[in-house]
């Protein structure tokens, strides 16, 4: 009987975490919901998948979750910045996903640099 009980006992705490885990996996691509996978340090754009900056060309490298405003170092933990000693921020808190393009940018910015520069590209070509 207490072998027993044990078990029963056992596989209802698994369960609560099973359950706790779950919880945890749903609740977090919310929270992130407005973050860059991949940026381009350089245009300061971001998007989903990797691949090459639509501005630039060139490839783009993985996000971290925080970024520094001044030299635009990247970590996965809050701290400050390894260069210019700087607290890093969240890259959540300023990032704007464009929903015309599908990808991010600067929030501040009024206009999204992707689509500016589609429409330059445009506008040049006869
Ligand atoms: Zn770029
Ligand atoms: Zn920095
Ligand atoms: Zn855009």
């Amino acid at each position: 009987m207490r072998i027993q009980q044990t078990v029963a006992c056992l596989l209802a705490v698994l369960l609560l975490l099973n359950i706790a885990a779950q919880a945890q996996k749903s609740a977090k691509p919310k929270a992130d919901k407005n973050v860059p996978k991949y940026v381009c340090l350089m245009c300061k754009v971001g998007a989903d998948k990797q691949g090459k900056c639509p501005i630039c060309n060139l490839p783009m490298a993985k996000a971290g979750v925080y970024v520094c405003t001044e030299c635009g170092a990247m970590a996965d933990k809050k701290g400050d910045c390894p260069h210019c000693k700087k607290p890093m921020v969240k890259l959540s808190s300023l990032a704007k996903k464009c929903k015309v393009c599908g990808y991010y940018s600067d929030k501040n910015k009024k206009e999204c640099p992707v689509c500016e520069y589609r429409k330059k590209m445009k506008s040049k070509k006869p």
